[in-house]
């Protein structure tokens, strides 16, 4: 079932180890089949490089095994609540990326500085609050969390980071990037505080990046 999107899936797993966005097994993508409807995501507690597009499991939009030999991810009921509040997502990645991470620590926002950051997520990477893992309480706070931002990131207090896309490779390039430019505003926050980019300069920046930038 669903044999393209589990090697897609499974492909893109390979993408959060080469990035050093994860230690062990945590961090997980899922993909959504917008025909269908069905959710193609990692089993729970299975290392990357252990990852095949079989071993993935399919779940419908609330969560159920439909096929799979493992156990579904421990954050499957929270990537289901998001696909079923938000039906423009088609991919979800999860990760506890160290620097974005840090920010959540303390439950504060990565601020827009650079322009990178204007063209990708068009603002600050918004913070959501505490939420324990296991149900969909996290979901919960993810789409409470990018409702009124144009990020495809936020980051979850106490806890990591939740990127969504249209498809899961979009996701998990806003993962990258997202601890890409927390990295850069952690060390500039070393060195004080960091200048601001107007409003009307970071809406230029994300008009002309989603609607003119690339082939
Ligand atoms: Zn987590």
């Amino acid at each position: 079932m669903l044999e393209k999107l589990r090697q897609m899936v499974c492909d893109l797993h390979a993408e959060l180890p080469n990035n050093n966005l994860v230690a062990w097994t945590s961090g997980n993508i899922s993909a959504r089949d917008p025909e269908t409807n069905l959710v193609v995501i990692k089993p729970s507690g299975i290392k990357f490089p252990d990852l095949t597009p079989e071993n993935m499991v399919v779940v419908n939009i609330n969560g159920e095994i439909v096929e799979g030999e493992y156990k579904a991810s421990s954050d499957t009921a929270s990537h289901c609540y998001i696909y079923r509040h938000t039906p423009q997502v088609n991919g979800i990645v999860h990760t506890h990326s160290r620097y974005a991470t840090a920010f959540a620590t303390h439950g504060r926002s990565i601020p827009c500085i650079t322009t990178a950051m204007g063209d990708e997520f068009g603002g600050d990477i918004p913070c959501g609050g505490f939420a324990l893992i296991g149900g969909e309480e996290i979901g919960q706070v993810v789409v409470e969390t990018l409702k009124d931002s144009r990020s495809p990131a936020c980051l979850l207090q106490s806890h990591g980071v939740f990127t969504v896309g249209p498809t899961a490779e979009k996701a998990v390039k806003a993962a990258v990037m997202t601890e890409d430019n927390a990295a850069i505003a952690w060390t500039s926050l070393q060195m004080g505080t960091p200048l601001t980019i107007a409003q009307s300069d970071i809406d230029k920046l994300y008009d002309r990046y989603q609607n003119v930038y690339g082939q």
